[in-house]
């Protein structure tokens, strides 16, 4: 089963898409064992990590921010930053499904990574 979700985004930040993704696998019927997370575009990205304190995912953003510098990029649109911050965090996420729930860790939420908004963008969730 594949569904998809839209995420209206910032200019950059980090989106918990968290309560989206479990509803999705609560709807899902039937022996499910992984949930995939994946972003179809190439400044923007998925992660996980927690979500109890929300200054982790602006620290997050900071330090991205610092170890990809403004540089003399060859890329036309003016966006590579954006493009390299993608691939660092990456496009997808797994994550099991136990006894029809989505089984993250306590402090875990997933989130998705915008570097180049604000848009209106898709999540592709897959439940296996
Ligand atoms: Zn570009």
């Amino acid at each position: 089963m594949l569904k998809e979700l839209t995420v209206n985004t910032p200019h950059e930040g980090f989106v918990e898409i968290t309560s989206q993704v479990a509803e999705i696998v609560r709807q899902s019927r039937g022996e499910k064992n992984l949930c995939q997370v994946f972003v179809p575009h190439t400044t923007a990205g998925v992660t996980i990590n927690e979500n109890a304190d929300p200054d982790v995912v602006k620290d997050m953003l900071l330090a991205l921010n610092h170890i990809v510098p403004k540089l003399a990029y060859q890329h036309g649109e003016g966006n590579s930053r954006a493009h390299v911050k993608a691939s660092m965090v990456g496009s997808s996420v797994s994550v099991p499904i136990i006894n029809g729930t989505l089984h993250l860790g306590t402090w875990q939420g997933i989130y998705f990574c915008e570097f180049d908004g604000p848009r209106k963008r898709k999540v592709y969730v897959t439940i296996l």
